[in-house]
């Protein structure tokens, strides 16, 4: 399968490409991860981003066009999942063209629909264990699942653009420059879009069924 999974910062592709990733095999792409990466590695380009990243602002398209045009060479049959690429109009242009290209075209492009005030609880509580690399909510995890990794010697570690000042330049930049461009795919009418609200299970029934999974 071939799919870009669009949605506000919060609204859960990261976790649902995730899920689709272990049950079905076909790779996450992640620009978000890869660039976070690089920043770990100290890496030229993480010093590049770093600051842009921490400011919850978009880096630079042809950053990520490189990124994306590396994974996308290695891609077999089992397909590809794009979670947080394209989020502006001229991302999904470049997007169009090289997957023209590659003659590798889109099977799915899905809008996970999140209201504003559910995004800010979920990134501002959001932790992942430092032990397992879980991605956890303090605000909405079980006590169970939190002492899981606490009781184990584990922290619960947050990003770094997860505060608050960068939380809400994340979810401006996304009204600004991502919402036109999911009005493009709209447009080319092959938007789908379910609802994000409810649990990480309620959110991956919708999104199987939506692909006839
Ligand atoms: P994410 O993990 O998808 O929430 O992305 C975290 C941050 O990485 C964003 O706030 C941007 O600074 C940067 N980033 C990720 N993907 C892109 C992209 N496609 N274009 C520009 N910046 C991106």
């Amino acid at each position: 399968m071939r799919l870009i999974l669009m949605g506000a910062p919060g609204s859960g592709k990261g976790t649902q490409a995730e899920k689709l990733m272990d049950d079905f095999g076909c790779r996450q792409i992640s620009t978000g991860v890869l660039l976070r990466q690089a920043i770990e590695s100290g890496s030229e380009l993480g010093k590049k981003v770093q600051k842009i990243m921490s400011e919850g602002l978009l880096v630079s398209d042809d950053i990520v066009l490189d990124l994306i045009n590396n994974e996308l060479s290695e891609i077999g049959e089992s397909g590809f999942l794009l979670d947080g690429y394209p989020r502006n109009i001229n991302q999904a242009k470049s997007l169009n063209d090289l997957l023209k290209n590659i003659d590798k075209p889109l099977d799915y492009s899905i809008l996970i629909d999140v209201p504003s005030e559910i995004l800010i609880k979920r990134l501002s509580g959001r932790r992942t264990c430092s032990l397992t690399g879980k991605t956890l909510n303090i605000y909405f995890s079980s006590e169970n699942e939190i002492d899981e990794c606490l009781s184990k010697g584990g922290e619960l570690l947050q990003r770094e653009d997860d505060n608050e000042e960068s939380i809400t330049k994340r979810i401006e930049v996304y009204e600004e420059q991502t919402e036109p461009m999911v009005d493009f795919y709209r447009s080319t009418g092959l938007l789908h879009t379910i609802d994000g609200q409810g649990s990480v299970d309620d959110v991956y029934i919708r999104l199987k069924k939506l692909m006839e999974l």
